[in-house]
Formats: structure tokens, sequence, C-alpha cells
């Protein structure tokens, strides 16, 4: 019996992707797991819909973010970072130690940027792109791309989706037109870890056409391992050598992106959207609020702020040994909010689970908690989605 580990990545294992991971390290040359990366690569096309190339590479989301950046903006051009928390924040020191101009929107946390602030700033001009964290995971708020894909293409800039904590949980169609033909997602990318599935260790990105050509307009950039040009042919034909792939990590991301595809992506959307609004809705019988509103409330994670008189710590510790693990919060909001998560390859059983053992545990702190509305909430907003 394993653990509930329903923090905001990584999140829960299933048998199908251990086993995968625990299958025999062929050589990275051998036809057979040649064929197994091929597929997980059309796979990973398919969830992006892209129609430039993915890069499935060892490393964590960081490296992704990394890989997005250096790729797209030169030093001394200028970067727009629209942040929704800790994770758009990242983005910052990040571009910074590119030497790349850095301009911020930050949001106040549980709160979201609107996109007339966005078409002011971009106004101002020159931007070559902008940065926007589809999920921050800090705040549980997720960003309205309808709303800032066409501000920002308007402008000429680049839009680089940080999608870690929202690939394979809700939409993200780099072929989508917002409003006009040429108002595309430029680049998207995620880590293993998240709503697909598989042990935290790989960096999975898209690039469109124009992201390639920024990458193309430059003669050079502040990389190797980083630099997409050294990665193309190879992702192209995953016979080829450059950098050893990790084997068993590219086996166990074929098994979770096949999951993925056996759902289907609607479905799959669907379901995420469904878990997020019925998980806030069950917590909610227990006077326990969401810090973003249900307008900006993502389907992957939620950040909880405690009743009066419920000790983080303690309570999150008391969780954990009825094997239910969440997160704290970050920043200031540390001690004051907890964080859960509701994606990737989880059941409608284990959030019955959940929300049972967090009104048992408010009840051990003399907290009153009715269970039993709870649940029939979480299970009434979760079939009526
Ligand atoms: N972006 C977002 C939205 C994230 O949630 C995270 C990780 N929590 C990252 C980037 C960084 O990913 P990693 O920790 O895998 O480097």
């Amino acid at each position: 019996n394993r653990e509930m580990l329903l923090i905001p990545g990584p999140t829960p294992v299933v048998d199908e992707i251990y086993a995968a991971l625990s299958s025999e390290t062929y050589a990275h040359t051998d036809p057979r797991f040649v064929k197994i990366f091929k597929n997980s690569l059309e796979l990973t096309k398919k969830l992006f819909h892209t129609e430039g190339e993915v890069f499935v590479i060892s490393g964590s989301g960081t490296l992704a973010m990394e890989i997005a950046l250096i790729n797209t903006v030169a030093p001394g051009e200028k970067l727009l970072v629209i942040s929704h928390g800790y994770f758009g924040d990242r983005f910052i020191p990040l571009a910074k130690a590119f030497g790349i101009q850095v301009e911020t929107l930050q949001a106040e946390w549980g709160q979201h940027i609107k996109k007339e602030l966005v078409e002011e700033k971009l106004a101002e001009g020159g931007f070559k792109a902008v940065t926007v964290t589809h999920v921050d995971t800090s705040t549980g708020v997720m960003a309205h791309l309808e709303d800032l894909v066409p501000v920002v293409k308007k402008a000429g800039a680049l839009f680089i989706l940080d999608g870690v904590c929202a690939a394979a949980a809700t939409e993200e169609d780099m072929q989508k037109t917002y409003g006009h033909p040429d108002y595309k997602l430029d680049v998207v990318f995620t880590g293993s870890q998240k709503a697909i599935g598989v042990p935290p260790g790989l960096a999975i990105l898209a690039f469109g056409p124009k992201a390639l050509a920024a990458r193309e307009a430059m003669p050079s950039v502040l990389g190797y391992y980083t630099d997409i040009k050294n990665w193309v042919s190879i992702m192209n034909d995953p016979g080829k050598y450059y950098a050893t792939p990790p084997v068993n990590m590219i086996y166990a991301f074929n098994k979770g992106m096949e999951i993925v595809m056996a759902e289907g992506l609607t479905t799959r959307y669907r379901r995420h959207h469904a878990l997020g609004r019925a998980v806030r809705a069950g917590l909610g019988v227990y006077g326990m609020k969401p810090l973003a509103s249900e307008e900006v409330a993502a389907p992957t994670l939620s950040c909880i702020l405690y009743p009066e008189g419920v000790n983080d710590a303690e309570f999150r510790s008391r969780l954990a040994a009825k094997g239910m693990v969440i997160a704290g919060s970050l920043a200031s909001l540390a001690g004051k909010a907890f964080r859960i998560g509701h994606m990737g390859n989880v059941t409608e059983e284990m959030f019955v689970k959940a929300i049972e053992l967090v009104g048992e545990t408010l009840k051990e702190m003399g907290t009153d908690a009715n269970i039993g509305e709870a649940v029939d909430k979480f299970k009434e907003i979760y079939h009526s989605a």
C-alpha cells in the first residue's frame, strides 16, 4: 500500500509506469529502445499539437525553462515575465543569468494579471518574448491564455508557456489560434513528474515554427547541452548519439504518455477540471478557503488557507502519518496555507479518502468537521461537471 502523494508534483506513479521504469536497460542505440523513444516523441507532438519540434531531455522543469529562454531570447534583448507566484518569478534570475533584460508584471499572490496591464506594458515596445506560467504551483492560479495570447502576439513577441503544472491536465494546443491565424503559443514545456504521472527527471519541450526561427536567427546561444540546435537531429532520429538519453526514464515516459492518450486528451482535461472544482468544494465544507477564486483556480493543484487555529506542521504531519502527503506553502504563505495536488493518474477514490482524512485530522485537532457532507459535496461536484 503506497502513500497518497498529493503534493503538486511528483504525483502518484502507477504500477505500469514502475514496471516500465524497471525494465531491462538496453543500449541507447538499440533499435528496441529507439522505437520506444520515437513513440514517446510522437505522443509528445500529439500532446502539444506542435507543428515544430519536440525535445525530451534529462533534467527537471527548470532545465526546460532555461532551454526555452536561451534559445529564443539573446543576451541584451528584452523579456517580459508575467508572474502569478514563485515559479513565474523564477524566470527573473534565470533571464538575468544570461544577460537578458527582464521586466516583470507580478500579481498579488492569488490574483492574476489582467490583459490590459500586459497590453500597456508591451506598448513600450521591443519585447522579444513573454513568459507565462500556465499554472503557478505556489498559488494555484491558472493564467487566462485566451486573454493573454492575443495581446502578446499582437505586440509581436514570442509566447513562452511554462506548462510544468498544467500539461496533460489542461489544453495546451500549439495549433490553436486565439482570434487570429498567427496568434498561437510558440514554446510550451513541462516536466515528467506532474500531470503526466512519471517520476521526476525529464524536461519536455515543444517549439513552434516561430520559436525555431528565433533560434536560427541567433548565431549562437549561451549553452551547449541546452542548445536546441544540437538536439533537433537526435529528436528526429533517436538512434543517433548526442548525449546518452535516460533509457529507463524514456520507457517510463513512453508508458506515461500512452496512459494519457488512452484516456484521451479531452477526457483527461475534463477530469482534471472537475477534480479541481470538487476538491475545493469538498474542503470548503470544512471552512477551508482556496487562495485563488474559482475564476482563476487551477485544475492541477489548490492552495488552501487554513481555518483559524489549525497549525500547519501538525496538520501535515498528522496526515502524513495516515499515509497522505500534502505540501506546505511558499514564501509569505508558509504556515498559513497548504497545497494539495490533484493531477496525473489519480482517482476519485483517492480524493474521497483524502477528504475523509482531512476531516478526521481536523477533528483530532479540535476543529469541527462534517465528513459526510464534505464527501457528498466532493462527489456531487465531481459528477456534475
Ligand atoms: N515551473 C512550474 C510551474 C513548477 O511547478 C515547477 C516545479 N514545481 C518548475 C517550473 C520547476 O520544475 P523543477 O522543480 O522540475 O525543476
